[in-house]
């Protein structure tokens, strides 16, 4: 006979709950008759507060748990209501599941859990819940990791930055903390609004203890930082600064690829428009191909080259920071504005322009990393959130990814660092 404690393994209940019985139902799963042991009982479902017994609610419920090997199991037990002082007549706690929730503690966690290490197909297939369920799980796993633990605490160094989704007719501001590598706040929107909403979360005595805010060019938000943060510098995000003078070169290499077209020159253009992944990628990136395709650029399209090399040295300034990086941008605005190249003639002034932000990142050796990787990685996600109909899973999905929230497997004591 298998003892109490592995069936609580089993079943993954901790010691707050009895195990009365165990048996199989009509439909061949597993069914396990539970209560709560007499210290967890009486309890608000919505703040745990002891508070009387109201009434037996709607009698007794179900609760999907871990499948035992390849049959379905679920716990069983009475959901009476109590009177809480604060939230009136309210299902009481059990110490198995959240508060509402049709699945309990152990089977959200391996939803959260697979949620950001497996594809949405798999989860599932192999859990046998649809797409919307995992909507629910993940919003409540993240509520409640935020409630225990807030992230707001002890912030010094952020990042601000806006992201289009759904091919830039939808936004969400984005706040992520620089110490901990972590996403810290997403909302729907890019106003002023939007990220006041954000800082008024974080309290004006807390928005006090800010002292570096990186964000990109974008004046809103420059304007909302000045007003509550009064202790902060504003830096201009390297990312960004990257960003434009990829952009810049794009715009050069179509340039040179209309005038080989328009010149006759076929191959020529054919070649130039082949040319676009291994002017974009980072040079240790290159693969063979890439590489004897820069070097023909070299060889036969100076503008298009001298472009690259723009980009390509910027990209080292941004990267390297500190004091050289500093005396290197000089340098390289010089450059640039003799370029003869237009967009680049452009980028200098823009660069010119926001100098003191960019300068503060170089001195304050703000990553750019943290802000990119948190920019790709919402684009994945969102491609994951597709058939959630509200953003706000998309929110969540992209806290429990990126923020930390993210619980172990049920059974196991840490979870494997995958990020942060
Ligand atoms: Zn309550």
């Amino acid at each position: 006979m298998l003892g109490v404690n592995v069936w609580r393994g089993v079943l993954g209940v901790d010691r707050a709950t009895v195990i009365e019985s165990i048996e199989e139902d009509q439909e061949g799963a597993v069914v396990a008759r539970v209560r709560p042991r007499r210290d967890s009982k009486r309890r608000c479902g919505r703040c745990g507060a002891r508070a009387s017994r109201y009434d037996r609610g709607e009698g007794r419920r179900r609760w999907r748990t871990l499948d035992l090997g390849t049959v379905r199991c679920y716990l069983e037990s009475d959901a009476p209501r109590v009177d809480c002082p604060e939230h009136g007549p309210t299902v009481a706690q059990v110490p198995w599941a959240r508060h509402d929730a049709g699945h309990t503690f152990a089977f959200d966690d391996q939803a959260a859990w697979l949620v950001t290490h497996t594809a949405k197909s798999t989860l599932c297939e192999l859990l046998r819940i649809a797409w919307r369920t995992v909507g629910a799980i993940i919003d409540r796993v993240v509520a409640d990791g935020r409630a225990a633990h807030d992230p707001f605490d002890g912030l010094e160094r952020i990042g601000l930055d806006e992201i289009s989704y759904k091919k830039g007719h939808r936004y969400l501001t984005i706040a992520v903390d620089h110490d901990t590598g972590r996403l810290i706040w997403a909302a729907v929107g890019k106003t002023k609004q939007t990220l006041e909403g954000f800082f008024d979360l974080v309290g004006q005595e807390r928005c006090k203890q800010i002292r570096l805010v990186s964000a990109d060019a974008a004046e809103w938000i420059a304007d909302v930082v000045h007003e509550r943060c009064e202790n902060a510098t504003l830096c201009t995000d390297g990312f960004h600064v990257v960003q434009w003078a990829t952009d810049a070169l794009d715009q050069v290499r179509r340039e040179v690829w209309n005038q080989a077209r328009r010149a006759g020159m076929r191959e020529h253009a054919q070649e130039l428009k082949g040319s676009r992944f291994a002017l974009w990628k980072n040079p240790e990136d290159l693969t063979e191909r890439q590489e004897a395709k820069l070097a023909w650029i070299a060889k036969v399209n100076a503008r298009l080259f001298r472009a690259y090399m723009l980009k390509e040295q910027l990209r080292a300034i941004i990267r390297l920071k500190g004091p050289d990086a500093i005396r290197m941008l000089t340098a390289w605005l010089a450059w640039a504005s003799r370029s003869k190249l237009p967009a680049f003639v452009e980028l200098a002034r823009k660069i010119r322009k926001n100098r003191p932000g960019i300068e503060a990142a170089l001195t304050h050796k703000l990553s750019n990393a943290l802000i990119e990787s948190t920019n790709t990685k919402i684009r994945v996600l969102h491609r994951m959130a597709f058939g959630f109909k509200k953003p706000e899973h998309l929110i969540a999905l992209a806290l429990l990814d990126r923020g930390g929230y993210c619980p172990p497997l049920p059974g196991r004591t840490t979870a494997k660092a995958t990020h942060g």
